[in-house]
């Protein structure tokens, strides 16, 4: 029999699993493919994986006894049932030892139940997002492996080669204990959509408000871009808002303005919820988005409900540095709150999360790749312990310059009728953040008025009582 030659083997050959192999195949890995659909192995290695050092498989046996120990077999299949079912196929496949690793889109949940499950039988489970889509897939994603831990030294060497780099520093490294990996792709994922919406609102402010052309929005986005809002997102804005159709006119204004999703965003948002943590710029970016698909209600309300009735001009140069400042400070309290929900988690699940480790392995590769993110890596070795990232005090002196910006934004916003939900939920939790006082006081009497749920003085911490608030007996 033939030794064993692959590194590794990739299952699934849709769009992430091709371009991950040809990546591997580009940094020396061998990789063995393979697919539920066998006839697609033939067709890859006839076509994109041509003249390269991949082999195939035409079973989960053949593709095994092909593989080098301990053996490492990475999925990237549909989440859910797909990894399930190949995960039961793999067990009496490998041995003690064997790594099997999922790098699609999986709820953490789910890897943590399966890190439990296979732990007794020895052999290695990792759940690994990976983010940057297609181009970074085949260049260099950002990837996040959690679970056993026992198994990061045999697959870093492949990962770390891979991944895309940052200063010369990859954007790979052990995030943790079993479903901390997906946990924080999934954060990530959340924060992608608070950062576009930010931008989308950015957007709709400079067309309403100050009745922009898009050349020269598009002109804006560029200066942005060099500066400390230099990021991906910002980057692909600008080209957005330049690209013609083939009439010759922007696209942009054809595309019916209703948002899909595929539910990471959300995923953020029921954790948030589950953790009891006020990750309130995700949350509004998801609603956003579903207010957005109702396209037809919005239609027909837009001919009946009243809007503002007095118009103001703005200074256009004015109104453009204090969108700029308060898109900042807005990214800089989702990206608090974000840090916010993975501290909870961590906590909760008693996982060890590097958070500077983790800003690193944001900042190249994937979609919220940005320069600001060495800012957050930078507070975050000065300070591991940080509590939160508002409190930097990099982050604390650029949020106080700002936040005035910010409330001129949300305020113009509002008087105009220009909905904002991320920059004015930035705003309020700003505000609720900073403040000493908050009137709870008066939701625990109401609390205790009509559902004896008892609530705490002030000059008696940890003692609960119930007041008698009607007099009746
Ligand atoms: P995909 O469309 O999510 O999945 C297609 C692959 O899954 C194919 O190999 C397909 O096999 C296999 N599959 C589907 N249902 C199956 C089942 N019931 N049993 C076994 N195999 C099944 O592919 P993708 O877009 O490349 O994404 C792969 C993973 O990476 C997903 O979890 C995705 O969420 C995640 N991800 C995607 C992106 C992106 O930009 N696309 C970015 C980051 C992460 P057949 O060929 O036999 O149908």
């Amino acid at each position: 029999m033939a030794q064993p030659q692959a590194d590794i083997a990739l299952i699934g050959l849709a769009v992430m699993g091709q371009n991950l192999i040809l990546n591997m195949d580009s940094k020396g890995f061998v990789v063995c493919a393979f697919n539920r659909t066998v006839d697609k192995v033939d067709q890859f290695l006839a076509n994109e994986a041509k003249g390269t050092k991949v082999i195939g498989a035409k079973s989960l046996e053949d593709m095994v006894s092909k593989l080098k120990k301990p053996r490492k077999v990475m999925l990237l299949v549909k989440a859910g049932s797909a990894v399930e079912e190949f995960v039961k196929k793999l067990l009496p496949l490998l041995e003690a030892g064997d790594i099997i690793i999922d790098g699609g889109n999986s709820q953490y949940t789910d890897t943590q139940r399966l890190c439990k499950e296979i732990a007794p039988t020895g052999k290695l489970y990792i759940g690994m997002g990976v983010s940057g889509g297609e181009d970074g897939a085949r260049y260099g994603p950002s990837l996040m492996p959690g679970g056993h831990s026992a198994a990061w030294p045999h697959v870093k060497p492949i990962f770390q080669a891979i991944t895309a780099k940052a200063s010369g520093e990859p954007c790979c490294d052990w995030v943790g204990e079993d479903g901390a990996g997906h946990f924080v792709k999934m954060v990530h994922n959340g924060i992608e959509y608070g950062d576009m919406q930010l931008i989308c609102e950015a957007y709709h402010l400079m067309k309403d408000v100050l009745a922009m052309e898009q050349d020269e929005m598009a002109e804006i986005f560029d200066q942005w871009n060099k500066g400390e809002l230099d990021s991906f997102l910002i980057e692909i804005t600008r080209d957005i808002l330049k690209f013609k159709d083939t009439d010759g006119k922007y696209l942009l204004p054809k595309i019916r303005d209703s948002a899909g999703q595929k539910g990471t965003g959300k995923w953020t948002g029921i954790s948030a919820l589950e953790y009891g943590v006020p990750v309130t710029l995700i949350g509004e970016a998801v609603f956003a988005r579903c207010l957005s698909a109702l396209k037809e209600e919005r239609a027909t309300a837009s001919k009946s409900l009243l809007g503002p009735v007095e118009f103001t001009k703005e200074n256009k140069k004015e109104f453009l540095e204090h969108l700029r400042q308060a898109l900042y400070a807005s990214k800089v309290i989702s990206y608090a709150q974000g840090f916010m929900l993975l501290r909870e988690a961590a906590k909760v699940n008693n996982w060890n999360l590097n958070y500077g480790g983790i800003a690193l392995m944001w900042r190249g590769g994937c979609i919220i790749r940005s320069v600001f993110l060495r800012n957050i890596k930078d507070a975050f070795t000065k300070n591991p312990r940080l509590s939160n990232l508002l409190l930097d005090p990099y982050f604390c002196e650029r949020i106080g310059e700002c936040q005035q910006s910010l409330r001129q934004v949300v305020a113009k916003a509002a008087l105009m009728g220009v909905p904002s939900p991320a920059f004015s939920t930035a705003l309020a939790f700003y505000d609720g953040y900073r403040s000493r006082v908050l009137p709870a006081n008066l939701l625990q009497a109401q609390r205790d008025y009509f559902g004896a749920h008892t609530y705490e003085l002030l000059s008696k911490p940890g003692e609960y009582v119930h007041t008698n608030w009607t007099g009746h007996g």
